[in-house]
């Protein structure tokens, strides 16, 4: 549905067309006059739920700026006036911006099926819709459950998993708490994309566990003991499970970058002509570099693992170091835990390719979005395309489906929980 308004910009005076593709909820957004040029910005309030494919004006519908101020209807200047067309879910042609409001009907199913093929298109908008629906019906109950699993608080978590719509599955019911609510979880990343990649790097941390246990016994839930007790691995499955659901709970965030991976290679080619009219780079920035920042912490944890498994003692490392798990922890430079990830040689692609085009400065420097130049911009004045940065977002956060698995696996481990891996290769259940 796109909401049409007639608007007065406050710089210049001048009125124009605003139309908004209406994805429910409160979309801030950000647009330049199409008169002046000035930089506006807004927010529209649309009730969730409800939202259709004509374009019309529901009544349900809040529309709120400082910088220009609504009008009412008027037949003239829907002859006379320019539109400018706003969507916060998808990459807007810039040619669109500026025409005559009597030419302004694209809909965003027809840009999307220019930028990237009919067949793509009907397969992304049911991943788009499937994501929606998911993120309405499904996640807020998956929260809860989260955050008590977040907070080691394994007791309560079997009522808070009957509430998740899906948790009645009878093959699940036999298996520990913790190991349902990680096949919950992961339902919500599949309409991200395959989940395959991420799935097979928790199995290659699955594979670390059952071999420390076999080798080690006793020894590998000690040290898993010592890790959640003294080394901060409770608040970091805190901070893990926080970060994925912060992610997840902002969902719309992800949808321009769903769109722009499956745009055919012309199209990309012209990335510059395109505009991201989201107003909320400094929340997707900081999601962005905790999920880095949490990935490089959590190498450090599966590096102690490694060093068990591979070297007999948890302070014996890869790169023929001696390290307390304590100095590795506090060594916070990812740059100097990257070494860790040559030996998880499955999750290592993914967890590079969160840096594949945004620079690690987004972390220490200021960065900033231009919104004329489509551009995160650091201190230094370099640029990276917002739609390449959100890309890494989307990356990003696509890497946190891997850390909840770790941090899931590793609960499991700590306390022996029943799993279908566990039961399969003859480990012991329970402690
Ligand atoms: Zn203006």
């Amino acid at each position: 549905m796109i909401s049409r308004h007639h608007v007065e910009c406050q710089t210049c005076g001048f009125p124009f067309v605003l139309r908004i593709g209406v994805a429910g909820g409160e979309q801030g957004f950000v647009l330049g006059c199409p008169i002046c040029g000035v930089e506006l910005r807004g927010v529209l309030y649309a009730e969730a739920g409800g939202v259709t494919d004509t374009e019309a004006r529901g009544p349900r519908l809040e529309l709120r700026s400082e910088d220009f101020h609504e009008l009412p209807y008027s037949d003239d200047r829907e002859a006379d006036a320019v539109a400018v067309t706003v969507y916060t879910d998808l990459p807007v042609p810039t040619s669109l911006q500026g025409i005559p409001a009597k030419e302004a009907f694209m809909s965003p199913f027809l840009l999307s099926t220019e930028l990237c093929g009919q067949d793509e298109t009907l397969e992304l908008r049911g991943r788009i819709e499937e994501l929606r629906t998911m993120r309405e019906r499904f996640f807020p109950s998956l929260r809860r459950a989260l955050s008590l699993f977040g907070a080691g608080d394994l007791e309560r978590l079997p009522d808070a998993l009957r509430a998740v719509p899906a948790s009645d599955v009878p093959e699940l019911q036999a298996y520990d708490p913790v190991y349902r609510l990680g096949r919950l979880a992961a339902m919500m990343y599949i309409p991200l994309g395959p989940i395959e990649p991420r799935s097979l790097a928790v199995a290659e941390v699955i594979d670390l566990g059952v071999e420390c246990e076999r080798a080690y016994g006793d020894r590998y839930q000690s040290l898993l003991d010592e890790l959640f007790a003294d080394r901060g691995l409770g608040e970091h499955r805190r901070r893990v499970v926080e970060t994925a659901t912060a992610c997840l709970s902002a969902h719309d965030a992800l949808l321009a970058p769903i769109l722009w991976e499956c745009v055919d290679a012309p199209h990309r080619e012209r990335i510059n002509e395109f505009q991201v009219m989201r107003d909320d780079f400094a929340q997707v920035a900081a999601r962005y570099q905790d999920v880095f920042e949490l990935a490089s912490r959590t190498l450090a944890y599966l590096g102690i693992l490694l060093n068990l498994r591979h070297r007999g003692d948890p302070a014996k490392w890869a790169d023929g170091e001696v390290r307390s798990p304590a100095r590795i922890l506090n060594q916070t430079a990812a740059a100097r835990r990257a070494f860790i990830a040559d030996e998880l040689p499955v999750a290592r692609p993914f967890i590079e390719a969160i840096n594949r085009r945004t620079r690690n400065e987004i972390g220490h420097r200021l960065v900033g979005f231009d919104f004329r130049a489509q551009a995160v911009v650091d201190d230094q004045g370099n640029r990276v395309n917002y739609l390449l940065f959100l890309e890494d977002y989307l990356d990003a956060v696509r890497v946190t489906h891997y850390l909840l698995g770790v941090m899931e696996k590793l609960t499991l481990d700590r306390h022996r929980g029943r799993t279908p891996q566990r039961e399969d290769v003859g480990l012991p259940i329970g402690r």
